[in-house]
């Protein structure tokens, strides 16, 4: 049995967006593990019905954890809060991921939704806080290991790791 791994959408366009270092590397992995037929590729937020475009959206008063609990809204740039479909959005991950068998999941880092190590902190300057969207809180307080894309030699090893295991 292979490792199945929840991919964020957007990060398979990666390899025509991208300029930074890590893109031969990203693309690489990427291109292999899709030929293994271990990525799971799934964009909560166009699942919970979301439009693209759309206008941007940022946790404000905390983050994805405390989103989860109602203690923190999702905004989008206009004031309205859209946090019932970012919700959503996060539910809709995890049974994506859960269906399929996903053990580990690697997600567009920023994201109110995706993001796992930093998110826009709430005032649509532009600004990164540490911070975790609601997707990736929601599939970690269920047993799924998130990784951003910067974390990618740490999600290569876990891979080999669990492919051992599982043989
Ligand atoms: S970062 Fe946004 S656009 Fe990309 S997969 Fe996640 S929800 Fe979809």
């Amino acid at each position: 049995m292979k490792t199945k791994i929840l991919v964020s959408a957007c990060l398979m366009g990666f390899k025509v967006r991208y300029n930074g270092q890590d893109k031969p590397l990203l693309a690489g992995v990427l291109e292999r593990w899709q030929q293994e037929q271990r990525l799971i590729t799934h964009c909560p937020e166009l699942a919970a019905g979301l439009a693209t475009p759309r206008l941007p959206a940022e946790l404000v008063g905390g983050g994805g954890t405390a989103a989860l609990r109602g203690d923190a809204k999702i905004q989008e740039s206009d004031g309205s809060d859209v946090s019932q479909t970012y919700l959503l959005a996060a539910w809709l991950a995890l049974k994506t991921a859960q269906d399929a068998g996903c053990r580990l999941a690697l997600m567009t880092d920023g994201s109110p939704t995706c993001g796992s190590t930093k998110i826009y902190d709430g005032t649509f300057q532009g600004i990164t806080q540490p911070g975790v969207g609601v997707a990736a809180a929601l599939l970690r307080q269920n047993g799924i290991e998130v990784y951003a894309e910067s974390e990618l030699p740490a999600l290569i090893a876990r891979v080999e790791a669990l492919d051992k295991a599982l043989t």
